[in-house]
């Protein structure tokens, strides 16, 4: 599904990722946990195209596709959703608006058809059901004064629209509670299956408690520098990152 190989990118002057390498299966979910700093959103920003970042070396494809020669809405039609994508707040604009446009927009560029009111509305609750929220969510303008919890549900929602192939989830907010994790892991869980692929980015092991990742990688210094089954991030719970990074720039 998501080949990465070598990849290093700098933000200005800097390099952040220094040769950093990931295999992802289709249907697999991948944790990523690192120190903070260790260049964790800055594989996903560099993934989605964001601006500002620059690669310099290696290679990123999805299903074969060499991502850095899309452009971000591109790479958005590929199959690739950055829960992160769409965190603007759009005040004149409804939830339910918003995501008919831009499932759209993907079910066109893939040649299929558009939905019309009748079949959409009918996606929408059916998906909602999935994912057992209710439908407030849906007339309330994108964003708008959401909760942390709302904004969850709402990118959780947003994933179930549109179908990625690969979904990145960046959990960096620091201000996670319990029932924003759940949310999360409970959106993951109905959402995995034998097409979809998932990357989590966190350093909440908390979150891992929740969602049962099939490998768990340490992000540090700009690479993975190692990599296991969920038993490592247990592992990381007890003893820190400290014995990995420590050993490995030794
Ligand atoms: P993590 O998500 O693992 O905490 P980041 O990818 O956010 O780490 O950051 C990695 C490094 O890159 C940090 O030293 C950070 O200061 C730097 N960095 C990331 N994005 C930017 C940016 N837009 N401008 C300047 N420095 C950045
Ligand atoms: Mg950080
Ligand atoms: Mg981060």
């Amino acid at each position: 599904m998501l080949s990465v190989k070598g990849l290093k990118a700098n933000v200005g002057d800097e390099e952040i990722l220094r040769g950093l390498d990931l295999e992802v299966k289709p249907g697999e979910v991948h944790a990523i946990m690192g120190p903070n700093g260790s260049g964790k959103s800055t594989f996903a920003h560099v993934l989605s195209g964001r601006e500002g970042y620059e690669v310099t070396a290696g290679s990123a494809t999805l299903e074969g596709t060499d991502l850095f020669a899309l452009e971000p809405e591109e790479r958005a039609r590929l199959g690739l959703f950055l829960a992160f994508q769409y965190p603007v707040e759009l005040p004149g604009v409804n939830n339910m608006y918003f995501l008919k446009a831009a499932l759209n927009a993907i079910r066109k560029s893939r040649g299929e058809e558009e939905l019309d009111a009748v079949s959409f509305m009918r996606l929408m609750k059916e998906r909602l059901k999935v994912l057992h929220l209710d439908d407030s969510l849906l007339k309330r303008p994108v964003n708008f004064g959401f909760s942390g919890g709302e904004k969850k549900r709402n990118e959780i929602f947003q994933m179930a629209m549109l179908e990625p192939k690969l979904a990145i989830l960046d959990e960096t907010d620091s201000g996670l509670d319990i029932d924003a994790l759940r949310i999360v892991a409970d959106g993951v869980n109905a959402l995995r299956g034998p097409e979809r692929s998932m990357i989590v980015v966190t350093h909440y092991q908390r979150l891992l408690d929740y969602i049962e990742p099939d490998h768990v990688h340490v992000l540090a210094k700009g690479r993975i520098i190692r990599s296991g089954g969920k038993e490592l991030a247990l592992e990381l719970e007890e003893k820190g990152y400290g014995w990995i990074v420590d050993g490995e720039a030794a």
